[in-house]
């Protein structure tokens, strides 16, 4: 049968002994009260939910799927979705992190993001129901007028209404400058929106009274491009003045997608005929308000991944310790038995490792990363606001591609040790196989991510972020590099430090000659540059569990044995990966288009 455990013990080592979020908090005034322990109580309800709620539903609702009634234009979720989601707004789950102005708890983002982990794990199709709408409510949050946030947000809040994000379009995904959706000005300053949208995720469901459409559209006067996009609110039912819900409006789900993952969520063909929306911060100015919520997507994606390699990685472990075949190459383990448990051969204990380390590099890393978004939206002193919004940017895209290329390779060596039961639906590895594929496509893909990376992020700005984010590094290695027993960390760091910054100078002396260089390097580059995050945070890690491993306690222990398995089997991936970006993007573009 499949498990999960909530992974708290972990979730706590990096929320208090790696990052001491509770001094960075005490730092922020309206997060000053937030201690240790009630974010502990917060996640063991948080994973209770998951766990207990969830999780019982995640095979079940990959086998059944979305329905659509071609007459009502209604999608019914999966049985027990509708419950679950119930379950979710009665614990008041949606208002975690939001504002108290709108009905939210405010708690810190933080909080949210170890809670949101283990929704993911436990299922990452229903969680992107509510996930979709946390989305929406930042985005409206930052742009929306005063009358749109009393309309939206507090039912937003409360989860009573969920949200979308309605961008892509059957010829445009990636190059949404083309999009052809168009909204015409009406008397009354509403606009009347025609179009359709494809691949629209949680676009239409019987889970919440009212969906909330944040759709991007042109208006009549717009310039060509991506300089002419408008953003608009769109709601599935119109809203009365007194904020009651009112007839329903001119969008409908056309079709279902049918698709490799992610069965429990809905993904529809919307069609908009003459919807009525309003519209969401400046004319022309969309792209740039959507934003919001793509960055927050960007780092929801990351975390679907990490949710996905936990309960993967937990399930193949279980079954590496029962399941008993061959003998160890060293001779019998377990004499009195038959055959031995498939956990004493090598390779997979490799592949087992494989996911623990990017399991747990990938939760430092995201837990890191929000904690920065917390200091950027919440912290009294600019400079450092400034400078955690620097590193949130930069490490965005490396979230949402190196977390979700590792989830894709955890999740394919954790079906791979169940050997053929693990290609068989009962067991529910080869879903997570399924679902994990799609994170490395949507938001942005990862080629996408990474050509931000590089193009935008660092060499944009004559990589004043990286620099920034290296001088953290270099001073944590000058610190510990005097400890003798931090060399077999430290010493790889340091050398990963130095040979990012040489290639990202050759990189980027290589685009002023040719821009065609960046996109042929930069996938590589965002690997290395996120095992350089994953090295730094690993060796943090280490630091502590050397400190503690005495106690007595093996979490340390084991923690230490990870990461000695990264330096030594994952790390070195980076020699490759640096060479094959120095080989340049000759090889990519030398043969004729007519000889493909
Ligand atoms: C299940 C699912 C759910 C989704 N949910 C939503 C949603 O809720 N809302 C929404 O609006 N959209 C959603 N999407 C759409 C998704 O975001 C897009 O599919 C994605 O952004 C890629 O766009 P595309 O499919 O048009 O691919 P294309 O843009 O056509 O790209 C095709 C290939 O070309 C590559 N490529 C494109 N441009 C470049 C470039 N400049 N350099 C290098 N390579 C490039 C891409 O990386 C990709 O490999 C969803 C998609 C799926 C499948």
């Amino acid at each position: 049968m499949a498990q999960y455990n909530p992974p708290l013990r972990d979730l706590q080592f990096v929320l208090h002994e790696l990052l001491d979020v509770s001094s960075e908090f005490k730092q922020m005034p309206s997060h000053a009260d937030i201690d240790a322990d009630t974010i502990n109580a917060v996640l063991e309800e948080g994973g209770k939910f998951a766990a207990e709620v969830l999780f019982p539903l995640n095979i079940s609702g990959d086998a059944e799927g979305c329905k659509l009634d071609k007459v009502t234009h209604e999608v019914t979720p999966p049985t027990g979705f509708k419950e679950a989601y119930a379950k979710y707004v009665e614990g008041g789950w949606p208002a975690l992190s939001c504002d108290p102005e709108y009905g939210g708890q405010g708690l810190p983002h933080t909080v949210n993001q170890c809670f949101y982990e283990m929704l993911n794990s436990a299922n990452q199709a229903w969680t992107m129901y509510p996930g979709l709408s946390h989305g929406a409510y930042e985005c409206l949050h930052a742009h929306g007028t005063e009358e749109q946030k009393r309309l939206y947000l507090t039912k937003l809040v409360s989860g009573e209404w969920t949200g979308t994000m309605c961008l892509t379009e059957p010829h445009c995904g990636t190059d949404l400058g083309m999009l052809r959706t168009k909204a015409e000005p009406q008397a009354d300053g509403t606009y009347k929106i025609t179009g359709q949208k494809i691949f629209i995720s949680a676009g239409e469901h019987t889970l919440a009274e009212n969906i909330v459409h944040l759709v991007l559209a042109r208006l009549p006067d717009a310039p060509a491009g991506s300089k002419g996009i408008s953003l608009f609110i769109v709601p599935k039912f119109h809203i009365n003045a007194d904020g009651s819900v009112g007839e329903r409006n001119a969008i409908h789900c056309g079709a279902l997608e049918h698709k490799m993952g992610i069965h429990g969520n809905s993904t529809c063909q919307m069609i908009l005929d003459g919807a009525v929306g309003t519209l969401v911060g400046q004319p022309h100015k969309g792209l740039a308000a959507m934003f919001v919520m793509m960055n927050a997507a960007r780092l929801g994606v990351g975390n679907q991944s990490l949710g996905l390699t936990e309960v993967a990685y937990q399930n193949a472990v279980a079954y590496a310790k029962d399941r008993m075949q061959m003998r160890s190459l060293t001779g019998p383990k377990s004499p009195d038995k038959p055959a031995d448990s498939i956990i004493v051969h090598p390779d997979v204990r490799k592949m087992l490792l494989t996911a623990r380390a990017f399991a747990e590099g990938g939760r430092a890393l995201a837990v890191y990363t929000v904690v920065q978004l917390d200091k950027e939206l919440s912290h009294p002193d600019e400079d450092v606001r400034k400078e955690a919004a620097d590193e949130v940017a930069l490490l965005t895209p490396i979230i949402k591609a190196f977390i979700t290329d590792n989830g894709w390779l955890a999740t394919s060596h954790c079906m791979q040790v169940y050997g053929g039961h693990g290609y068989i639906h009962e067991w529910g590895m080869e879903q997570y196989v399924r679902d994990a594929r799609i994170n490395m496509i949507y938001e942005g893909t990862n080629t996408v991510q990474s050509l931000d990376l590089l193009g935008r992020k660092i060499l944009g700005d004559n990589g004043k972020k990286l620099k920034a984010f290296g001088k953290k590094i270099a001073e944590f290695v000058e610190e510990e590099g005097v400890r003798e027993d931090m060399q077999e960390f430290i010493n790889p760091l340091a050398d990963l430090g130095d040979k990012v910054t040489k290639l990202t100078t050759e990189l980027g002396m290589k685009a002023f000659g040719n821009a065609d260089e960046v996109g042929g390097a930069s996938v590589d580059y965002l690997r290395v540059v996120g095992h350089l995050t994953f090295a730094y945070l690993f060796a943090r890690m280490a630091k502590i569990a050397l400190d503690k491993q005495n106690s007595g306690d093996p979490f340390y222990t084991a923690k230490l044995h990870t990461i000695r398995f990264y330096f030594a089997k994952l790390l070195p991936e980076t020699a490759s990966l640096i060479r094959t970006a120095r080989a340049g993007v000759a090889p990519l573009m030398a043969m004729d288009e007519a000889l493909f």
